[in-house]
């Protein structure tokens, strides 16, 4: 498990997370293969993955009927109903894996209000060298080749580190 950026008592109060415009949202998290099995394998409920889009979860329309929330949010209470094993890309988030001119480089959305007001605090700058440190690992840096499906090409995100995949 990646060590987590925000606190969860912030992300529990922030109506951000797991909820998306779009059914097909680009921001929706993809798996990887070894997440499909093993949501398999545990017969989670409502494991509905698109192979076609990206190995993405697929979305639930919200109960307001205003857009649409992943499957194992528990809109009552706002807690992940996978969280012990939540993928991947969830655990990253306010990081995502971004390709851009070639490189594969670690990103931060700054749509998220916690990572915005932290931006520059010394708090940011040690996650941000644990964080680079752990993904430029020999066994993380085969488990991103080996899924180049969230390695994506997410806009206005701010880059803060690059990865080397030739490793
Ligand atoms: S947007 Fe940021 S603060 Fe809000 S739930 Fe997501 S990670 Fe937590
Ligand atoms: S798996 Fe959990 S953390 Fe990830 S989007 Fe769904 S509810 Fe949110």
């Amino acid at each position: 498990m990646i060590k987590q950026f925000a606190p969860s008592e912030i992300c529990l109060k922030c109506r951000s997370c797991c909820r998306f415009r779009e059914a097909d949202s680009v921001w929706s998290p993809c798996l990887l293969e070894e997440e499909i099995q093993e949501f398999i394998d545990k017969d989670i409920p409502h494991t509905r993955v698109s192979i076609a889009i990206n190995h993405r979860l697929c979305l639930l329309p919200q109960a307001s009927g205003e857009g649409f929330i992943c499957p194992f949010l528990n809109e009552a209470d706002n807690h992940c109903k996978v969280y012990a094993c939540r993928p991947f890309e969830c655990q990253l988030y306010p990081f995502l894996l971004n390709m851009r001119a070639g490189k594969v480089l670690l990103t931060i959305d700054l749509n998220c209000p916690y990572a915005s007001e932290k931006i520059d605090s010394p708090e940011m700058r040690d996650y941000i060298r644990y964080l680079a440190a752990y993904l430029n690992e020999k066994k993380q840096l085969k488990l991103l080749k080996d899924n180049p499906q969230i390695i994506q090409a997410y806009e206005e995100v701010r880059a803060v580190a690059e990865l080397d995949l030739g490793k």
